[in-house]
């Protein structure tokens, strides 16, 4: 152990294994610290720093000439400030590591911040759609024209659903093209526009451009119809697929906004195909989630969100958390209801266990509110009857709401009851 310890290791290999490790751990950013007589790695993983190795300072000062040599800076130099881009890969998988230098009181201070360059596209199943959700996305992407809108709040995985879909069109060889502000995420095949204003390529100049080249598909990130509604309807009216993102907290509001700032309401009313409505959940953590007996509370509570009928109700919570199930979700377990009764909920075991630090949860699934254009829809937006109405027209027509995918998931054991009355608490507050 000892004569392994002491055997030198190359530097350049030492640099590889930092970077692996901080992948592995899913860390956003290394952290290689100066500190008195030695130095500290730090890694930045969900948002805190964990320090996980120490080197030697003659050992550190070779790394940080390494990480200066790849990135391409002054070696030799250190009393300014230095950035640069090295590229490093593992298992497959291509990264850009930004390295910045800062000289500070007890030496150089290198963060790396690591961005995978060619990540997968996730699966629309993947991100939690299911069932007839998951059909009715499918069958409109099919039909290669009109507009889809995908709204919800800040940081709800609208982008990941578009970076899925588009994916999708760009292989089944469509040309896709985008405007955004900014790019999330690089799609394969894809020709992608970044807004800049200052050099006047503005979302109107860069879709007139993407017009002229002749592209099936388009995504606006975000969508905004300040000065541009009319090219917008004519984009649409030609027969392209449109996709925009806005923020929004439904789809009602979503549609209204549209039509409010400019979208003509015949063209509205023809040509929305779709609109999907953004929140999300955290999962309970696999390893340490428990299930209980609900209380009578908490089933008249579920119920009451699927109808006043409470037989009515439970018969249709049963056969959706059934469809559930044989769309994948959580196939291999049992079903937490019968045509009668909700046997059991589910919930985060206090404190958690160390495969979800503590939390109870790991990780996020997308709830989604899935509209699709009809005759009723049309009707309220060609007479102009407001967002309320159209509220309550989506809520007649819809599959699932938001809170009602998050009942289910719940069923099925991915999150928790708290996790669904949280939804609750948002949408009272609208
Ligand atoms: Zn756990």
């Amino acid at each position: 152990m000892q004569t392994q310890e002491k055997k030198p290791i190359a530097t350049t290999a030492r640099l590889q294994s930092i970077v692996d490790y901080g992948i592995t751990l899913g860390a956003k950013a290394i952290h290689l610290e100066p500190r008195k007589g030695s130095m500290a790695i730090r890694y930045r993983v969900n948002g805190s720093l964990k320090e996980e190795r120490h080197l030697s300072l003659s050992e550190y000062n070779a790394l940080i000439a390494q990480i200066k040599l790849k990135s391409n800076l002054k070696i030799t130099e250190h009393a300014s400030a230095q950035q640069g881009i090295f590229h490093h890969s593992f298992k497959k998988n291509a990264f850009k590591v930004s390295a910045t230098v800062l000289p500070i009181l007890e030496g150089e201070k290198v963060v790396l911040h690591i961005q995978h360059t060619n990540p997968k596209p996730p699966t629309l199943e993947s991100l939690g759609f299911w069932g007839q959700s998951l059909k009715t996305i499918q069958q409109t992407l099919s039909l290669h024209r009109g507009l889809i809108i995908v709204s919800g709040k800040r940081n709800t995985g609208k982008s990941a659903t578009l970076f899925s879909m588009l994916s999708t069109l760009a292989n089944s060889g469509l040309s896709v093209a985008t405007i955004e502000d900014p790019v999330r995420h690089v799609i394969k095949g894809a020709h992608q526009t970044q807004v800049n204003h200052k050099n006047g390529l503005t979302t109107e100049m860069g879709l007139r451009n993407i017009l002229l080249q002749d592209a099936d598909a388009i995504l606006i990130q975000p969508l905004h119809l300040k000065n541009i509604s009319e090219l917008i309807e004519t984009t649409i009216q030609k027969g392209h697929l449109l996709f925009g993102s806005l923020h929004a907290v439904d789809s009602a509001e979503a549609i209204h906004h549209l039509v409010n700032s400019g979208l003509d309401k015949y063209t509205a009313a023809k040509h929305i195909q779709l609109a999907i409505t953004h929140d999300q959940v955290r999962t309970l953590c696999n390893n340490c989630k428990q299930a209980y007996a609900p209380s009578e509370e908490e089933v008249k509570m579920l119920l009451r969100e699927f109808s006043n009928n409470e037989n009515l109700a439970i018969e249709r919570l049963h056969i959706l958390e059934m469809a559930a199930k044989d769309s994948g979700i959580a196939a291999e377990r049992k079903l937490s209801t019968t045509y009668g009764k909700i046997e059991q909920l589910w919930k985060a075991r206090p404190n958690g266990c160390q495969n979800c630090n503590y939390k109870g949860y790991k990780g996020s699934i997308g709830v989604f509110e899935i509209v699709q254009n009809g005759i009723e829809l049309q009707k309220i937006l060609l007479a102009n009857l407001g967002r309320q109405s159209l509220r309550d027209e989506i809520k007649r027509s819809l599959a699932l709401s938001t809170k009602q995918d998050a009942i289910v998931k719940m069923l099925r054991g991915l999150t928790s009851m708290s996790e669904v009355m949280r939804l609750q608490t948002i949408r009272e507050q609208d």
